[in-house]
Parts: structure tokens; sequence; C-alpha cells
């Protein structure tokens, strides 16, 4: 850049886990940004995923030893630098026998899948082969002893009480978990707009738009049509679409090979009482009858049950979790918990994402690389910089990747870096649950709240809790229905993280999508709110209100009684 010169701004399109962290280098570098979502952030498969920040223990059996070993230095990063958000989970793989899966495993480790997959198929890895591979995880994560993995037998006090007549041995080992990627979205978002403000450099967050190249330049207009056109010369455009690149592509004119070839991934929760108790407070991480391993993870009172891997060729952001994939997975939990009787109408929500993955013609959903690629491309002489692949996980490296490839290209040298920047809400953390508790109390009484409310909202913001007691203090201590939400919350929410329509809120600002006590009355108060706080027009409420429940029961397989 040339003294004198405007900064440069990127045009980032998708607000995503990625779009997010590439927008958060570059703002902290004095590199301006313009983020474009033609929904709300974190629509696609940011909220979509299994919320593991994971080594990604199955890479290892396809020989991804570096992927492995990145994603474990950034999960024991995303550990220290946002705590509030990822926190430690233990995870038990039932073992049935001692042999098996081991030579299968050693072709694939070293890419001879062809001689793997001849192998008559038989499901079941033995105790030999999860012992090697988490064996050479803890080695990749130098982990501590305590949380090395150890083998346990089925029936040991505390571990989940999965089905003894199956399984012989649970081997155990360390992971991480990330119950609100939206709101790690949003502080990520909040760290760039704080940055850029420093940096004297523009910031802007446009959702519900998308962006068009016409005659040259970049229109960027409201998909609602309920504002004006803006024009922009972006020095860069990131696509940072996910699964739906290639379509961002073609709407933006460029010719490209195809890049993307997504598989989609289906999810169900349960509060089912005798499965979340037969669970406990770890994870189980088991094979099915196919050979595909599948989650059944504790969050919060409910149980998370996933994933599937079909591939699909649907705009991404239309996915839904169908019958089958749902029968499929409480197929699985039965087989794994046979006494629990957890059956379809136990189901409270589920939901289905598409994984950003490269495209591959043929072979088998899981062995697509896993890792992440940036594609260079260009139109009307604007470079564009196409992100493939990618997890929530290893979004802060990718972030870092590709700002420095555009840092490079625009000669804006690295000023600062993310590697140890702490997420906002992470700050300050309390080191134990005592000084947690006694945090929580001192913001209770500040904002004239229950410790429950308190509570609630840590989960949310983290420490960013603190210094806003007093603020939360000036509004109503009463709760959301169906939540320990206070209402002063909301209205902070909606005064300072910009959500347009009343699903912005249920679904990624107060993480109530999945929600055991979610009812038609929990919709009913926050959409009181946005018309309170002036942001939605009181004639508009029952179509809002509409609007959000047909959401809900759509993609999140709700069902609301009147
Ligand atoms: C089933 C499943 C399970 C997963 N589990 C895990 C896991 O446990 N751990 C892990 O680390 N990773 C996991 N992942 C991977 C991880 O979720 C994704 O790699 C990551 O979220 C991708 O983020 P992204 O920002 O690239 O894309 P997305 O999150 O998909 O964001 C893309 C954004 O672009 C917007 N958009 C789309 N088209 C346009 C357009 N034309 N203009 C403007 N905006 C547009 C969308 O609205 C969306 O907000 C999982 C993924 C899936 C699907």
């Amino acid at each position: 850049m040339q003294h004198g010169e405007a900064p440069p701004v990127v045009l980032i399109l998708g607000a995503g886990v990625n779009g997010a962290c590439v927008a958060r280098e570059l703002a902290i570098n004095g590199v301006g940004v313009v983020i474009v979502d033609r929904h709300d952030i974190a629509t696609g498969a940011t909220a979509k995923s299994s919320r593991l920040i994971h080594g990604g223990l199955r890479y290892l059996e396809y020989g991804d030893v570096g992927l492995v070993r990145e994603s474990l230095n950034e999960r024991a990063r995303l550990l220290r630098l946002a705590p509030q958000y990822v926190r430690p989970l233990r995870l038990h793989i039932p073992v049935a026998r001692r042999t098996g899966g081991l030579i299968q495993a050693a072709f694939r480790f070293f890419k001879l899948n062809r001689i793997a997959a001849s192998f008559p198929f038989k499901a079941g890895r033995g105790l030999w082969a999860v012992r090697i591979g988490l064996w050479i995880y803890d080695y990749l994560a130098d982990s501590d002893a305590d949380v090395r993995y150890r083998v346990h037998r089925v029936g040991e006090a505390g571990l989940p009480a999965v089905n003894s007549n199956q399984y012989r041995w649970l081997c155990s080992y360390s992971d991480a978990q990330i119950l609100s990627p939206e709101r790690f979205v949003l502080s990520l978002l909040d760290d760039a707009r704080r940055a850029a403000r420093k940096r004297g450099v523009r910031f802007d967050v446009r959702t519900y738009h998308t962006a068009a190249i016409r005659s040259g330049q970049v229109w960027i207009s409201p998909v609602e049509g309920d504002g004006e056109d803006e024009t922009l010369y972006p020095a860069t455009i990131v696509n940072a679409t996910g699964a739906g690149g290639d379509r961002t592509l073609q709407s933006l004119g460029v010719d490209a090979e195809r890049l993307f070839g997504g598989t989609k991934g289906s999810h169900l929760f349960t509060s089912h009482p005798g499965l979340r108790k037969a669970l406990g407070d770890d994870g189980v991480y088991a094979e099915t009858a196919d050979g595909r391993l599948v989650f059944v993870l504790p969050c919060g009172e409910s149980v998370m049950i996933g994933t599937t891997d079909v591939r699909v060729e649907i705009d991404p952001l239309e996915v839904t979790a169908s019958d089958q994939e749902i029968a499929y997975l409480l197929q699985m939990v039965d087989a794994v918990f046979p006494g629990v009787g957890v059956g379809p109408h136990d189901v409270t929500a589920h939901y289905c994402g598409v994984r950003p993955l490269p495209y591959v013609s043929t072979g088998k959903t899981g062995a697509i690389p896993r890792g992440h690629a940036i594609v260079h491309g260009s139109a009307a002489s604007i470079p564009i910089d196409t992100l493939v692949g990618g997890k929530l996980t290893t979004c802060r490296q990718f972030g870092e990747v590709a700002a420095d490839q555009i840092l490079t290209r625009l000669g804006v040298p690295r000023t600062a870096t993310t590697r140890n920047r702490v997420i906002p809400g992470g700050e300050d953390y309390p080191a134990n649950d005592g000084q947690l508790a006694a945090r929580l109390q001192s913001a209770a009484d500040r904002a004239g709240w229950s410790i429950h409310q308190a509570a609630a909202v840590w989960d949310l913001i983290g420490s960013r809790l603190d210094p806003l007691a007093e603020e939360f203090a000036c509004g109503s201590g009463e709760t959301i229905t169906g939540t320990t939400i206070p209402q002063s919350f909301v209205d902070w929410s909606i005064r300072n993280e910009a959500p347009k329509h009343l699903e912005d809120l249920i679904e990624r600002r107060l993480m109530l999508a999945w929600s055991r006590d979610l009812s038609l009355e929990t919709l009913r108060d926050v959409a009181a709110r946005m018309v309170a706080a002036g942001r939605l027009p009181e004639s508009q409420l029952a179509a809002e209100i509409d609007r959000s429940r047909r959401r809900l029961e759509h993609f999140y397989g709700r069902r609301f009684g009147d």
C-alpha cells in the first residue's frame, strides 16, 4: 500500500466460522473488511456440525497425520483462548474383541486403500487397532499423563453404561466440545470489529445480503429488498460460502472447475432421561454395523447423536435430516444402549448440514480428504480466493493461511497474529469451578439475577458478563419462557448483536433451537422483546413468529402445539 492511499477493503462472502476467522486476521492487520452473508451469521455447516473440537482420530486411519497434528495443535490453542466455548470432553470407544481391523487400518494408513478394500468387510475395530490409534493420537497431541488414553472394562463405575453383552472394553481418550459455534462466530466478529476500529479501517457485516459483479464492480444488495444497494471495489473477494462455494462462483460469473463435493451429515437430539443418565458427562464414539463411527454426546440436558455421511447435490442451506438417517442413528443408539429404548418420539430436534469437502467423483465418502485448501481465481480482474474444506477445529489456522496470502498480495506487512489472541469472553477466565461460582454470584448480584440466570448468560458470552452486569441491571430480571435467560440479556443481544429476524435470536444468539423446553411461548416472548426494542413492527409480530416456527419445524424437526 502506498503512503496516503485508502486502506484496501476485502470482501468476504460467507459469515461462517471460516469467513469470520479470515475477517479477524485481516482486521487486526489493518485491512478493511466487508462480510456479506445471504442469510444470518453462521447459518451453514458451522451451525450443523457435531460441535467437536477434535484432532480427528478417524483421519489417522487414512494416514492424514499432518491434519491430525494440526488439528490437535489448534484444539489445544482453542481450549486456551476460548475456554468459554471450548471445553474438554472425555470420549469412549466401545470395543468387542481383541483383534480386527488392524491390517485394513495399516493399509489405509499407508494410502493403500484399494488393498484395504479388498479385505472382506467385518465390522468391529479390535482392541489392538484402537489402542495403537489412540497411542499415536496422544503422541501427536503431546498429551499430559492425566488425559492420555486408558482402557476400562465395561461396567466400571462412572463410565457410560454401554451394552455389556456386546462390548468388553471402553477405550477412553480426550478431545473437546464446542456447544455454541454460532456464539463463537459472534465473538470472532466482535473481536474483529474492535480491532478494525482501533486500526481505523472499515468493518461491516451485511447479513441477508448478496453480492454480484456488474460493470467491473461489486454490487451488494439486500435479499429481502428492504434496503439500498451498495457498490464496492474490493481488493480481493474471499469465497467462504462453505459447501455452496461452486454456486457462489457461478453467481459471480466465474467459469471454474467443480471444487466442492459436499456430503450431508445429520444429527438428532433427545432429552430421554435414561439415555442422558446412561451416558453421564462423557461422550461415546461407537462403530456401527457398516463400519462407520458415530458420536453420542452430552449437550446440556440433552444428548446429541450423529452423524451420517451422504453425497448431496442440492443447495447446502436447504438440506434436512431424512427419516432413514434418523432411523439409522436411533438404531445405532439402540445397539450401544439397548435397555434404554430411545424411539422416534423421543427425538426433540434434528438438523442436517453439508461438509464443504473437495470434489471427489468416486469412492467411499469417509475417504474424502478432510484437510483444507485455497483455490485462486478472478472475476472482472478482482482476485477471488475460494476456501475449500476445513473444520471448526482448524478455522483459526485456515483463516491465518488465507489472510497471509491476501496480505502478501496487497503488500501489507503482518503486524499482528491470532496465535495467542483470546476470543472475547475468554479473558481472565476462572481457573476452577469454585472461582466460576464466585464470579457468577457476583455478576448475579450486580445484575439483579439469580445465579442460574447468570450461568445461562455466562454460557453464551463467557467473562464478558463481568463488565456488562451493571448494564443488565437496568432491564427486567424476568426470564424468557422455557429458559433461564433473562429478558435483559435478550434486550442487550437485540441492541448489540444485529439480529434481523426472530430466528436469528432463537437459533444463533440464544442457542434455543434444540433446547428441550423451547415452545411457542418462548418464540412469542422473544418476539415481544424485538417489538419493545423497536426492531419489529407490531403489525409483523404474528408473521415473524410464524416464519421462525416454520423454520424450526422444517430444519430442526421441532413440533409445536398451538
Ligand atoms: C455434519 C457435519 C459435522 C461436522 N462436525 C464437525 C466437528 O465436529 N468438528 C469440526 O471441527 N468440524 C466439523 N464439521 C465441519 C465444519 O462444520 C465446517 O467445515 C465449517 O463449519 C465450515 O465453515 P465455513 O465457514 O467454511 O462454511 P459455513 O459454515 O457453511 O458458512 C457458509 C456461510 O456462507 C453463507 N452463504 C452461502 N452462500 C452464500 C452466498 N452466495 N453469498 C453470501 N453468503 C453465502 C451461508 O449462509 C453461511 O452462513 C462438520 C460439518 C458437518 C456438515
